[in-house]
Formats: C-alpha cells, sequence, structure tokens
C-alpha cells in the first residue's frame, strides 16, 4: 500500500514495485487522478511498476533519467487478462487525460500498449 500527500491510497502489485525511489511530486498526482479513474469505474486502483523493473533505455522509470531526483512514471494495472475489456482500458485513458495536466503521458490501449497503462511526467 501507498499514500500519496492528499492521503489517496493505492496497492502495489507486489514487494518489488519500489516508491521509495519515485519522485513523489511527479507520481502523486498520477496516483489521486487513477484512483478518482479507477473507483469511477469500480476497480481497484493497482501500481505494477514504479522505480524498479527494467524499462526502455532512458525510461522515466528511473531514478537518473527526469529533471529531478527520482522516478516520474507509474505503470497501472490495466491488462485484458487481469478483467479490464478493452472499451473499460480506453475509458480510464480517456478519463486519466482528462484529469492529468498536460504535462503528463498516457500511454495505453489506444497507443497499443495492452499489458498496463503507463503514465510519465515528461517535462522535456
Ligand atoms: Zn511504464
Amino acid at each position: 500500500m501507498y499514500t500519496t500527500s492528499e492521503g489517496t491510497t493505492a496497492l502495489l502489485k507486489d514487494a518489488s514495485v519500489d516508491m521509495q525511489g519515485t519522485h513523489k511530486p511527479s507520481v502523486d498526482p498520477i496516483i489521486d487522478a487513477a484512483k478518482a479513474v479507477y473507483s469511477e469505474l469500480g476497480y481497484d486502483l493497482i501500481i505494477t511498476s514504479a522505480a524498479d523493473g527494467t524499462h526502455s533505455e532512458g525510461s522515466l522509470h528511473y531514478t537518473e533519467t527526469g529533471r529531478f531526483d527520482g522516478g516520474q512514471a507509474l505503470d497501472l494495472r490495466c491488462a485484458q487478462w487481469h478483467g479490464y475489456p478493452k472499451e473499460d482500458r480506453l475509458e480510464i485513458e480517456r478519463r486519466l487525460r482528462q484529469r492529468l495536466p498536460a504535462e503528463y503521458d498516457v500511454v495505453g490501449q489506444s497507443l497499443g500498449h495492452t499489458s498496463h497503462i503507463h503514465i510519465e511526467r515528461d517535462l522535456s
């Protein structure tokens, strides 16, 4: 379980998810927005990767990549094989883009990304 500065809670996939290595001011708004959207659609919010795991080179998951000290990206559970139908995945994405400021990129179903939703704060 992770709690944002606003008091919003999110579940973690397992102990491998590293929230300590994230830049909290960058990732907390993702969780605040996602918790509302997931709740509206009746799903639990589960973070599957933060400042951990293996991602593409230069990924904003990595603590050394972004403008700040800490990871600026999160992956959220949203795969069909975890019980999220395509229409719901698209709706989650749409609502996240509405709620988050423009500096956040939401990469999901509409961009051919079906295993999870990747969200990053990209100030470049
Ligand atoms: Zn990702």
